[in-house]
């Protein structure tokens, strides 16, 4: 391991930000998964709503069946009256009221058809919807199985860089350490390296006495973000 402080001080930086990556794909990974099940569950709600209306719908057809089948048997027994009657007076009667149903049921028949209409192009969608959950389903299931495998790789990563950060951190000046944690608090990455003239992060570029600062090994901070720039040793 080397002893230098600076240099160990560079190495837990390295470290803590290759922790953020990994710590990032993880959350990347999570990220689908919950966008899939978003979608599931959406999909699944839609289908409960459309099959409700469904079933409302059917209902409804049925009532109304079974008030023409009442309506038809009704006439039946006015027509048989009508066959038997021997009275002309009951007879007019009879058919007046005959007619008088028979337009209720084709009222009620006319109401029939555009249901059945829904319900058929009702069952059509919720079949196609059937199919998108499925693959949807599917599609949950795979990113599930990703997630997990990107879990369990990226963990091992995170544990041995930990323990590599562990080893190193007592090698880093005291003081600097110090710091580091202090601002990490507040910023992800208080410690950038230089590779030419500006910030890294916030392209701040360094005036030539910063420059000259920076080169002797020296910490410049930023002066628009504040992080700590060091030269990065080659
Ligand atoms: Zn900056």
């Amino acid at each position: 391991m080397n002893q230098n402080p600076f240099q160990a001080l560079v190495t837990l930086v390295e470290l803590d930000h290759a922790i953020e990556l990994l710590i990032n794909e993880k959350k990347s990974a999570e990220k689908i998964v919950v966008q899939a099940q978003k979608h599931l569950t959406a999909l699944e709600e839609e289908k409960q709503i459309l099959h409700n209306r469904s079933k409302e719908k059917k209902i409804q057809a049925r009532s109304i069946e079974q008030e023409i089948g009442r309506i038809d048997q009704e006439i039946q027994k006015k027509q048989q009256l009508v066959d038997t009657s021997r009275s002309a007076k009951e007879v007019t009667l009879l058919r007046d009221e005959i007619v008088f149903i028979e337009k209720e049921s084709a009222r009620l028949t006319e109401q029939m058809f555009p249901l059945w209409e829904e319900i058929e192009s009702g069952d059509k969608f919720l079949q196609a919807l059937g199919v998108q959950l499925q693959e949807a389903q599917k599609v949950y299931n795979t990113t599930l199985e990703e997630q997990k495998h990107v879990q369990e790789r990226v963990d091992e990563k995170i544990t041995i860089l930990h323990d590599k950060r562990t080893a190193v951190e007592p090698l880093v000046n005291p003081e600097m350490l110090h710091e580091y944690t202090r601002m990490r608090k507040t910023v992800a990455n208080p410690i950038v390296f230089v590779d030419g003239n500006s910030c890294p992060v916030c392209f701040y570029l360094l005036s030539s006495n910063e420059q000259t600062i920076i080169r002797r090994q020296a910490r410049v901070i930023c002066q628009n973000c504040y992080r700590f720039l060091y030269k990065r040793l080659i």
